[in-house]
């Protein structure tokens, strides 16, 4: 008895040193917090030599890639015929040619489309450890692997500590057992986590990070391919500053031919207020530097690195929010808004594709998206979530569920309020983006100021309609138009604009979708000559062949009757002040 009690005070006393010591040796890498009784494991980050920078370049990879040939190498459009019903049927689970995708290598090779000056740039030779974390639902296999290829073909070996892919309850046969054989044979430093049920990318990406043993987390969508150096951009400005964000560019790999091509030579990441995603221009100081990381609002959500620490202080994403929507404005306010920073870095390329159409149903599980963008309102966004809730009445009515722990997490941080946000970091956003929109200039029907019973008229909502002219008809939907306040002409209120192309005589005017930075689309309404004038520059007024009941752009004439329109209902005053550049 005696002994036994004996026996087991020793267990009692080793079990008691070894769980000590672990949670010891546990601290001494992680720095453990308390958040509402919940134990949040913040991650280490260490000082990093910041003198020393080297060439990254692999040159023999590089010129490995240059000697390949065959189909959709070097990211050049593939053409070759596919029997139809296999091409189909691929197309209906993806959303994009998967069937080609078969065809082309998993690790074919890109265009090196980065600024020259990348070419020459050299990174701190001390960088941060990598774990890729790419989530995936139902992906095509070559376009996964490929995915998975690429990262691992281009990146410095010694910085890739791992990929990890995250099935988000695939359903797809060939995702579970078949892919953990071909990866342990073939990309050692890649495992799977097989999630049971769909739970959303969002929790698909913190179930990765969870596990992930790198420094720097890196985010990827399950289609994408990573070009030449393009990890070294991405860590560089982490280990300058652990509390920082940097997402590559993001190039399209086109659904049907799988051509890769810039999106454009790079923009900042915004919103508007229904919560589109949006680009702001690059800023002229940013222009200056085409070769190094600028300053981003927010990211565009699929692709970004950031230090494991940071990622984990923020509380991760909220995990209450569900499948997908919502997260990148959350994790790009939390970022700013708590004493961090967002970059886009040029030299840093990786092309997504860009699907035609979305394959898989949404589950059923009512209106997430709503829910998502309450919550993010809600916790972070103070006063400005009003604009929001201005647009979409009913999000005031949904349960955002329990706020605590994001809440709690900004209070902890001391992050800084929204409009702080907004006044330093997406200065412009509401320049371009107003909260409140401003009335319309001009609105109603136009109709020929000498022949009133002659409206301006579109046939229908379509890109290149052409502007014509028809016999008014009262209740005629299709004969509104209104000069907004982006200094456009938009057709019932919409998204579609008048817009003129060429300085053709007799140009027409054609509808094209509204991008409201004035150029093509530029319209001022003369009320003086009853002009509609168009061009901020070359100027040019709206004339009519009433016989063939045409529209088109002539050189502005004061004799002209055939210039002379009426828009049903004109702000004078807004006319005036709003076109101060006119007078
Ligand atoms: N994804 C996921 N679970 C989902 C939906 C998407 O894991 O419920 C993955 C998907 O496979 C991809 C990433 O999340 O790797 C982003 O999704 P998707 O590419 O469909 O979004 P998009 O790029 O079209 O915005
Ligand atoms: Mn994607």
């Amino acid at each position: 008895m005696r002994r036994n009690i004996v026996s087991l005070i020793k267990f009692v006393v080793i079990a008691g040193l070894t769980i000590s010591c672990t949670v010891l040796t546990f601290k001494i890498i992680r720095s453990p917090e308390y958040e509402n009784n919940e134990l949040i494991l913040v991650p280490s980050f260490r000082e990093r030599d910041k003198t020393v920078r080297i060439d990254y370049h692999d040159t023999q990879k590089i010129f490995a890639d240059k000697e390949r040939t065959g189909l959709g190498e070097h990211g050049i459009a593939a053409n070759i015929s596919i029997p139809e019903a296999l091409k189909k049927s691929l197309y209906d689970q993806n959303g994009f040619n998967a069937a080609l995708s078969d065809l082309i290598s998993v690790e074919r090779s890109l265009p090196d489309i980065r600024h020259p000056g990348c070419k020459k740039k050299f990174y701190l030779k001390d960088l941060p450890k990598v774990s890729v974390i790419i989530p995936f639902y139902n992906e095509h296999w070559s376009t996964l692997l490929r995915t998975v290829y690429s990262v691992y073909n281009r990146s410095p070996e010694e910085l890739l500590v791992e990929i990890i892919l995250v099935d988000d309850g695939s359903t797809k046969k060939f995702l579970k057992q078949q892919l953990d054989d071909y990866l342990k044979v073939n990309l050692t430093k890649t495992s799977v986590i097989h999630l049971e049920h769909r739970w959303g990318l969002i929790r698909a990406r913190l179930a990765g990070a969870k596990v992930a043993k790198g420094d720097v987390l890196v985010f990827l969508d399950s289609h994408t391919e990573a070009n030449v150096n393009w990890l070294p951009p991405l860590l560089e400005p982490i280990a300058l500053d652990y509390r920082t964000c940097v997402c590559p560019f993001i190039d399209v790999i086109d659904y049907e031919t799988f051509n890769y091509r810039a999106q454009d030579e790079g923009a900042r990441g915004a919103f508007d207020w229904n919560f589109d995603y949006k680009r702001l221009n690059l800023l002229s100081e940013d222009k200056k530097h085409p070769s190094e990381p600028f300053r981003s609002p927010i990211m565009a959500g699929g692709l970004f690195a950031i230090s494991a620490k940071f990622f984990w202080e923020l509380g991760g994403y909220d995990e209450e929010l569900v499948i997908w929507g919502g997260e990148q404005y959350e994790l790009s306010f939390k970022i700013w808004q708590c004493h961090g920073q967002m970059y886009d870095a040029p030299c840093s390329r990786v092309g997504h594709i860009y699907r035609k159409f979305v394959p898989f149903p949404n589950p059923g599980i009512g209106d997430f998206l709503a829910k998502n963008y309450r919550r993010v309102a809600e916790v972070w966004m103070d006063e400005y979530a009003e604009y929001l809730y201005m647009r979409h009445p009913y999000y005031r009515s949904i349960d955002p569920g329990d706020l605590t722990l994001p809440k709690s997490i900004r209070t902890k941080l001391q992050c800084k309020s929204f409009k702080w946000f907004i006044e330093n970091i997406a200065f412009d956003l509401v320049v371009k983006y107003p909260p409140v929109e401003p009335n319309d200039f001009a609105k109603g029907r136009i109709t020929s100021a000498i022949d009133p019973e002659l409206c301006i008229n579109v046939d229908n909502e379509k890109q290149n309609t052409r502007i014509d002219l028809k016999t008014c008809s009262v209740d005629d939907p299709k004969l509104t138009f209104s000069l907004s306040w982006h200094k456009d002409i938009r057709v019932n209120g919409g998204k579609m604009c008048w817009d003129v192309a060429t300085s053709h005589k007799k140009a027409p005017v054609l509808l094209y979708g509204c991008h409201g930075d004035k150029g093509n689309q530029y319209w001022y309404y003369d009320e003086k000559h009853k002009w509609l004038v168009h061009g901020e520059h070359d100027k040019r007024c709206l004339d009519a062949d009433f016989g063939r009941k045409q529209v088109y752009m002539s050189v502005c004439d004061k004799n002209s009757p055939t210039q002379k329109w009426q828009f049903e209902i004109v702000d004078s005053k807004a006319l005036e002040s709003g076109y101060q550049e006119k007078l």
